[in-house]
């Protein structure tokens, strides 16, 4: 038995390849309900005591546990938590994060779409609200805009015109500027795609 705490800080129970959801929490026990009872009309449950240590019953499944389902899981926790947690590219994270997993695992994870859709979700919790235009960028610009993360104390924003209808910000991290001074050609691309929207 393992107990699983989610991206969303919610308690997972896996158990013989099946994996629980917590249901309801009494005095001394807590009922755990299978994960598929929505897809798979499953009854499936255990019962366990209140420290999540022993379980004191469970209920038939009406299909057969995968320990495949249940990595797939812990994997697409650990994929939406780091990628919440850094500004890397959300493809790149999950890339690296599958690539070292069995093929099983690989699948039974789903399409990778549906695992950016999720981050993007969950990081739109996190990333502050993009301004409506350029009128609605804040001068000064809020102090998580103005640093590198995920460090946050070192400068970024390097320029500042504060003009409200012709906002002109330039972004550049120490090294990235020091590299620039070592380099003898500067090649130049547009707005890279990753940029809100109005920037
Ligand atoms: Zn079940």
């Amino acid at each position: 038995m393992e107990i699983i705490t989610t991206s969303a800080g919610k308690k997972r129970l896996a158990h013989n390849g099946f994996v629980y959801t917590k249901k309801k929490t009494s005095k001394s026990t807590i009922r755990w309900e299978c994960s598929q009872r929505a897809a798979n009309s499953c009854k499936g449950a255990v019962v366990t005591d209140i420290n999540m240590t022993t379980i004191n019953s469970t209920t038939t499944h009406n299909h057969e546990g995968d320990q495949f389902h249940v990595e797939a899981m812990k994997l697409r926790e650990d994929i939406l938590s780091t990628a919440t947690a850094n500004r890397g590219q959300p493809g790149q994270i999950i890339a690296d994060k599958l690539i070292t997993r069995p093929v099983e695992v690989r699948a039974a994870i789903g399409k990778t779409e549906s695992l950016k859709r999720a981050i993007r979700r969950k990081k739109r919790g996190v990333v502050p609200v993009e301004p409506a235009g350029s009128v609605g960028i804040p001068h000064p610009l809020p102090p998580q805009y103005t640093t590198t993360q995920p460090e946050g104390d070192k400068s970024f924003l390097i320029y500042d015109n504060a003009f409200t209808d012709a906002r002109l910000l330039v972004f550049a991290s120490d090294t990235g500027l020091r590299l620039l001074g070592m380099a003898e050609t500067w090649l130049c691309d547009g707005t890279h795609s990753t940029a809100p929207k109005h920037i």
